[in-house]
């Protein structure tokens, strides 16, 4: 058994049995080039990209593969269906008594090793998408902050506005797990992670550092931008009851650490100020924000 979320080990190993069906379809083809036997009706239907295992399955999870790589699924369809009219132009010939012709071939070849391609493509990239991505959440994991913070401090330094790093924990939040089991503290998690996204814009990304810890790049244009910026997410977790069992309800608070990335700062330095900060926060009472020195 992997480590991967259930629905992504299903949906890899339902991607594994259409690729597989696919190559069961193509010893089909093998078959009527070499013995000169019927490929059966549904390989010579007009239809037939729409009629395979792997066509029916892939039209199902086409929303799916749209939102890994858009491009790419229209390939996919494309390259699939080219595949199938050159096949189907070749058994025709073939069961006619003629020779097949070398431009359907080489069209069923290239568009054959084009679809097995782009689908191994999909593969690495739905794995890699799973590794970095917290199940609990659903918020991608700190892997990929070196690279975003990379980007929004050259985009802040073009465009003079500023860029923060704040490090966000909840308060107390190992008495939940005390006093309500280990369950019921991951379902505050994941309700604590959902309000913190919807109270973000979407081009600030929200990662789960660890355990209960946050971090947000924050991006505005002026201190004072920051403060209404931290004040609003202070007030959203603040506000929003985390329902748990027997109707009854938790409200819970966080602390937040701000530290403003200088213009060529290393993400770890900016880390370890708003870290500072954030314990500054957490001694001076908790359910606040704390800006750290430059
Ligand atoms: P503080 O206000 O000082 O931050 O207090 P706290 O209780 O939140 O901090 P502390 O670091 O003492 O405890 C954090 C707890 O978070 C301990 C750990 O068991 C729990 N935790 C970390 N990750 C998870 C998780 O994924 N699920 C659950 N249920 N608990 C977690
Ligand atoms: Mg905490
Ligand atoms: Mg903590």
């Amino acid at each position: 058994m992997s480590d991967l979320p259930a629905e992504i080990d299903t949906f890899i190993a339902e991607l594994d049995t259409a690729v597989e069906a696919h190559m069961n379809w193509t010893r089909r083809i093998l078959r009527c080039a070499v013995l000169h036997a019927t490929p059966g009706e549904d390989v010579l239907d007009p239809m037939a990209h729409t009629l395979c295992h792997f066509g029916a399955w892939f039209m199902e999870n086409r929303a799916q593969f749209e939102a890994l790589d858009a491009p790419a699924a229209r390939r996919v369809e494309t390259v699939h269906q080219t595949m199938h009219d050159a096949i189907r132009s070749l058994c025709a010939q073939v069961m006619n008594g003629a020779t097949g012709h070398p431009v359907d071939l080489d069209s069923f070849e290239q568009s054959q090793s084009e679809l097995i391609s782009l689908l191994a493509n999909f593969k690495t990239l739905i794995l890699s998408r799973a590794v970095r991505c917290d199940p609990l959440t659903e918020l991608p994991l700190r892997y990929g902050i070196e690279n975003d913070f990379a980007l929004y401090q050259k985009e802040a330094r073009r465009n003079r506005t500023l860029l923060y790093v704040v490090m966000i924990d909840v308060d107390h939040f190992k008495p939940i797990n005390d006093t309500y089991g280990h369950l019921v503290g991951d379902m505050v998690l994941r309700h604590i992670a959902s309000t913190l996204k919807q109270g973000l814009r979407s081009d600030e990304p929200l990662y789960r550092y660890g355990g209960e810890e946050f971090l947000w790049l924050l991006k505005c244009k002026s201190a004072e931008e920051a403060r209404k910026s931290a004040r609003r997410i202070l007030a959203s977790v603040g506000t929003t009851p985390v329902p748990i069992d027997n109707d009854e309800t938790l409200r819970l608070t966080i602390t937040l650490g701000l530290a403003l990335a200088g213009e060529m700062e290393d993400l770890s330095s900016v880390i370890k100020r708003a870290d500072q900060a954030l314990y500054e926060g957490k001694q001076s009472g908790r359910n606040r924000y704390v800006i750290a020195e430059p």
